[in-house]
């Protein structure tokens, strides 16, 4: 059989599957991991693919694309039920016409309801809230690799807390329901701090007791600090201008002039000051017009093109809270250190995201307490994966811990080391399922199907009841209602 090619949304990591095919249904993911002759293992079920690890890969395999299972099936007071396939910014849009809204708003409004129900997320956490998509994911429905169906609840928060980590691993999740919330005001404003006194000041700005989210800027020594709280009683019309005004620039100016500076200007100097220059606007305009007491959160959502000349990559490392300020004063010197010796820039800027502790998934990088992020975005210009690779060590060597779907790089010993010293402590990895997925650079090739199919058991771990049921029902059916 011929092979195919699959990369990812941004271009950069390939896939050569044998086969690639479309589910529109649960039963049409039963029938593919049953037959093994004609959809060969591993197979591996993929939303947008806007990963930037290889954790979507299926070399010699089977792919099977979710995106036409994308239906909004239910919406509640407090909760939205979907396809695996729907992707986020068009479950918020359909929330905000019942007067709702999602827990978390990421940027990326084209991750699926299947990844975000597995995989890790990020975004900076609310006031006295969580910022991971997947810990207000309340239900998932997969079909496991024996094909039989599984559904899992809060009710199961053992099996929950696996399935949130799971990466694909444990099956196919062709159903996810959302915890949401009623439409709020959101507040939101800017503050840019040198690095000296942004390690200075760091504890008054956790005092202040509101969502935090850096722009960071490694050449210039400089932090943008983006606060967000929740204004209920902010009363007018809402701003819809600055988060589109945010997105644009973020996500189509953004990489389109960094990646033409970096492509066109060969003098070092001019192409570095015009980056430079370019983060100096940004910074201005984060100050100055990306400011409003009454927002709606939603817009923060940005809808990727599938085709476009401007996208950008990014990788992800999160520290303890405690130990940010110094590891991030210390990663400024490593990126100007960098630069001298190798002549690499990274030729956007870094994000970093505060997020709170979180137990809901059992590999959560904020299992043991509130983390923060750095992560370097570019547009892949000449060097990013050697600098990449450099970053990957010293982030390992920080006590950082990474993200199976948004870490580019990292090795085993990377994973191990996380394992011991951050994410994971052992009694956490008792699956080994989520062993093998934390071990594995390549967790692609983890979902083989079992060689004998064993009768379906009553419990898959911890004793906790588990609702595995063997069914041969259609989802949309099963749970429309
Ligand atoms: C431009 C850009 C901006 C981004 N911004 C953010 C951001 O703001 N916040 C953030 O947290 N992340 C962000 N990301 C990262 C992205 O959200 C994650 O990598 C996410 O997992 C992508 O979702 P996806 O649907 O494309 O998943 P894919 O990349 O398609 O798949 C990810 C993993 O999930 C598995 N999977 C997918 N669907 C299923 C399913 N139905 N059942 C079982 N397994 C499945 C795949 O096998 C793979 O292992 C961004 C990425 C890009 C490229």
């Amino acid at each position: 059989m011929a092979e195919t090619t699959v990369t990812n949304w941004f271009g950069d990591l390939v896939s050569h599957p044998k086969v690639v095919v479309e589910a529109h249904s649960a039963d049409d993911i039963v029938a593919i991991v049953k037959n093994p002759g004609q959809y060969p293992s591993p197979v591996r079920a993929i939303g947008s693919n806007h990963s930037t690890e290889r954790c979507g890969i299926a070399d010699g395999g089977t792919v099977i694309k979710m995106s036409q299972l994308d239906q909004v099936l239910d919406i509640s007071n407090d909760t939205v039920t979907v396809e695996a396939g729907a992707i986020y910014i068009d479950i918020a849009k359909e929330l905000e016409k019942h007067g709702l809204q999602f827990y978390v708003n990421t940027e990326i409004g084209n991750i699926t309801a299947g990844s975000a129900a597995c995989c890790g997320t990020k975004d900076a956490s609310m006031p006295g809230e969580l910022g991971q998509v997947g810990s207000y994911i309340s239900r998932i429905k997969l079909v496991l690799p024996s094909g039989e169906l599984l559904e899992v609840t809060d009710e199961q928060p053992g099996l929950m807390q696996k399935v949130r980590s799971s990466y694909g691993t444990f099956g196919v999740v062709y159903e996810a329901t959302f915890r949401v919330r009623a439409i709020q005001p959101l507040s939101v404003h800017h503050e840019t701090f040198h690095i000296e006194d942004f390690v200075r000041q760091f504890p008054a700005l956790l005092a202040r007791g509101e969502s935090l989210m850096f722009y960071i800027f490694p050449y210039d020594n400089l932090v943008t600090v983006e606060f967000r709280h929740y204004t209920p009683g902010a009363s007018g019309d809402p701003n819809r201008t600055i988060w589109p005004l945010r997105n644009y620039l973020w996500a189509t100016a953004g990489p389109a002039v960094c990646a033409q500076a970096s492509a066109e200007i060969d003098n070092a100097d001019v192409r570095n000051g015009v980056l430079s220059s370019f983060n100096a606007w940004w910074r201005l305009k984060l100050e100055n017009l990306i400011q409003s007491d009454n927002t709606v959160a939603t817009d923060q959502i940005i809808r990727y093109p599938a085709i476009s000349n401007s996208k950008y990559t990014f990788s992800f490392w999160a520290f303890p809270e405690d130990t940010y300020p110094q590891v991030l004063a210390a990663f400024f010197e490593f990126a100007q250190k960098y630069l001298a010796t190798s002549g690499y820039r990274i030729n956007m800027l870094c994000v970093g995201y505060r997020v709170a502790q979180d137990r809901s998934s059992l590999l959560s990088y904020s299992y043991d307490g509130n983390m923060i992020t750095i992560d370097p975005v570019f547009t892949a210009n000449a060097g990013w994966s050697e600098f990449l690779g450099a970053y990957n060590q010293f982030s390992s060597d920080r006590g950082g811990v990474p993200l199976m779907n948004q870490t580019f790089g990292l090795t085993r010993a990377m994973v191990q080391k996380a394992r011991v010293t951050g994410c994971g402590r052992s009694p956490r990895l008792a699956s080994p399922l989520i062993q093998a997925a934390a071990f594995s650079t390549n967790i692609s090739v983890i979902f083989w199907r079992p060689r004998r199919r064993p009768a379906p058991k009553k419990t898959l771990s911890d004793g906790e009841g588990l609702c595995y049921r063997h069914r041969g029902i259609n989802a949309r059916s099963n749970t429309t209602s």
